[in-house]
């Protein structure tokens, strides 16, 4: 989630050895863009709203994790859909991502999980989203945390397959520290721009009421690696406001927007 630096780093290296992002296939797909192209002008940020805008929160009941699982599994199912249809429009190859759910530390391709750290991570190296269930969110089935963090998550997926991941990785492999942080927040405030053109465009049909989302917004927390809390606000609610990854172009955004 908003936690996932260091595996998400650790991630990009590796990727860059593992450098074979999913062949294109069918004569309509377009070879996954690399360098500056990926980043400022990506197909996806051509292919407008989001053309599945219904996606049902199913029930969950306290302390039942099975309950959760079958929650996230149809919100990924509202995912794939509505971003399979973005990829088509981009002429990209799509494919769903693995995801993993867990209620413990775990061992995943980009080392340990983060227990205690991070809400959710995307490990480039499994091609898995990993979402931790903890004990506080199994008291709240009707949390809305983890609605963004699956999200968000699924946002690192779709910039590892549109090819974002490995150009940031190759732009930072001799930078130091500072560079690489602010490599970084694009990454991370992307991603946020992408959990909330998600959830913008799907809002209606949830039944949450403004609150949820304004909560969520106040509970944003901002550092060095993701963007200040008020810039992590800006693009959730650009994108939600977007409808679309057209409006997430972190990568051209001016340094104020993504410091
Ligand atoms: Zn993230």
């Amino acid at each position: 989630m908003r936690k996932s630096f260091i595996a998400l780093l650790t991630g990009l290296i590796v990727s860059l050895l593992l450098s074979g992002t999913a062949a294109a296939s069918g004569s309509a797909a377009r070879p996954v863009p690399t360098g500056k192209a990926a980043l400022t002008k990506n197909p996806i940020y051509a292919t407008g709203e989001f053309d599945f805008t219904e996606c049902k929160e199913l029930n969950r009941q306290p302390d039942d994790v099975d309950s959760y699982k079958i929650y996230l599994d149809h919100l990924m199912d509202c995912l794939n859909l509505s971003w399979g249809e973005e990829f088509a429009q981009a002429k990209l190859t799509f494919a769903k991502p693995k995801v993993r759910f867990i209620t413990a530390a775990a061992k995943t391709g980009c080392g340990k999980y983060p227990a205690g750290y991070a809400a959710g991570m995307y490990c480039p190296v499994d091609k898995t989203m990993w979402v931790l269930i903890d004990k506080h969110q199994l008291k709240d089935p009707s949390e809305f945390e983890l609605f963004e963090v699956i999200a968000h998550e699924y946002g690192h997926y779709v910039q590892d397959r549109i090819g974002v991941l490995t150009a940031v990785d190759r732009m930072t492999r001799r930078a130091g520290k500072a560079t690489l942080y602010a490599w970084n927040r694009r990454v991370e405030l992307q991603a946020a721009c992408f959990s909330g053109a998600f959830i913008g465009s799907v809002w209606h049909s949830l039944g949450r009421d403004q609150w949820d989302w304004d909560d969520l917004l106040d509970r944003t927390l901002g550092d060095v690696l993701h963007g200040k809390a008020k810039n992590i606000r800006y693009w959730l609610k650009r994108g939600w406001n977007g409808n679309g990854p057209g409006v997430c172009n972190t990568f051209s955004a001016p340094a104020s927007k993504v410091a």
